[in-house]
């Protein structure tokens, strides 16, 4: 029996370890840290995932915010509310993965915590897998690190040889939000989304140029200085409860084109390419692929397909679902973070109230 290693623990790699282990498949999993952890992410998922979670029941059975509005602010506070067709759920990244990562282990996964993978090579039909201790023998490695990681540059990867403007910021806070409504607010260079999560809490994440960061100092200055000139963000912050005593912060987050099959590894979620976080379906679609690329493991795995047809067939189903929603993603970014953009667009979903539905669905795939 052919067995499988994935590189990186999120949700591509959880997913997928148990999806291929529930299968009789031997899956080890190497993830860098060590559960359950903090992650930047604004921990809204899209409800096209909710019958795949159910039907591998992969959510854990908690009372999730259910949310199906969007509050769309511009950078000088002009506000515009709709609802969201398909809406979704919040839940936070160390709740899902960490329970994630426990059914992996009870389908039979063998998971490395605290463990990097510092290299990969292709071989003799095969892989060697290098982590400091110990190398690794797989026929197909599943690459699920991340929107990047020093792997990146070991594979040769041409997104990470290019620098990337982009910091991220993550807080939980308690605040008054309604539960079913999530807002995204603009600022100078930037956007902040905020929505609840699981144990009453809300999820308060934003990217920012790092321009900003650079400018003022530190985040406390900046926040005051830029995302305070969003009444919105101002009365948040000045409100709020934060609930830890550091934010979780990212550097470098690219959306530049990547590829799904690298030196015949096929890579899930954000490895294979990362949705521009205004879209709120990063998630959605590492679940997505994890989906697709455990079918097609399978098959491998079962020698009803040879290597050539899995890596062509994921390419090829990888690009219909999601590159034009990738395309989409950094073609509406560019509507976020600067004033008069932000005010056309706040006012276009406010008066054309066609224009939100269509916007979303640009970047939102179907129930899968
Ligand atoms: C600011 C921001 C806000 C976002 N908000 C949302 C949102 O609201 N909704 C949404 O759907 N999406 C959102 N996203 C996107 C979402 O977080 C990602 O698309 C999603 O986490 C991708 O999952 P993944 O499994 O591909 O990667 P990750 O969840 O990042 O997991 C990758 C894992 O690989 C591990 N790893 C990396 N390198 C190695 C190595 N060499 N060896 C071993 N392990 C390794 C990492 O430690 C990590 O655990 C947001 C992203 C950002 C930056």
């Amino acid at each position: 029996m052919k067995n499988v290693l994935i590189a990186g623990g999120g949700l591509a790699g959880l997913v997928s370890a148990c999806l291929l282990s529930k299968r009789g498949i031997a899956v080890t999993l190497i993830e860098r840290k060590t559960y359950p952890f903090h992650r930047v992410c604004g921990e809204y998922i899209s409800n096209e995932t909710l019958s795949f979670l159910h039907h591998n029941n992969l959510l854990p059975d908690l009372t999730l915010p259910r949310i199906n509005r969007l509050q769309l602010t511009s950078v000088n506070g002009k506000s515009a509310i709709f609802p969201l067709d398909l809406g979704g759920f919040g839940i936070s990244r160390y709740t899902f993965d960490h329970f994630l990562y426990k059914e992996a282990l009870a389908a039979g996964a063998h998971v490395l915590q605290n463990t990097e993978v510092e290299d990969i090579s292709y071989d003799d039909d095969g892989f060697t897998v290098k982590t400091l201790n110990q190398d690794y023998r797989a026929d197909v490695v599943l690459g699920a690190f991340g929107k990047r990681s020093r792997l990146d540059l070991k594979l040769d990867r041409s997104f990470i040889k290019s620098r990337s403007p982009y910091a991220a910021v993550k807080y939980h806070i308690k605040t008054i939000h309604p539960p079913d409504l999530i807002a995204l607010h603009n600022f100078k260079n930037g956007y902040c989304g905020i929505s609840a999560v699981d144990g009453e809490k809300q999820t308060l994440c934003y990217l920012t140029h790092r321009h900003n960061l650079k400018h003022h100092g530190n985040l406390r200055a900046m926040e005051q200085a830029v995302l305070f000139s969003n009444p919105f963000l101002k009365t948040i912050f000045q409100n709020a409860e934060f609930l830890y005593a550091k934010p979780e912060v990212i550097n470098e987050i690219s959306f530049a084109k990547k590829t799904p099959v690298t030196q015949h590894i096929l890579m899930a979620g954000d490895a294979a390419g990362m949705i521009t976080p205004l879209c709120g379906n990063g998630m959605a679609m590492a679940l997505h692929a994890a989906k697709i690329a455990s079918d097609l493991i399978t098959e491998f795995c079962e020698s009803r397909i040879n290597r050539a047809h899995l890596e062509n067939e994921y390419a090829r189903k990888w690009n219909t679902l999601f590159a034009r929603r990738l395309w989409a993603g950094r073609q509406i970014q560019k509507l976020f973070g600067a004033e008069w953009t932000s005010n056309l667009a706040v006012g276009l979903v406010k008066h054309v109230k066609p224009v939100a539905g269509w916007l979303v669905k640009q970047t939102h795939g179907v129930p899968f």
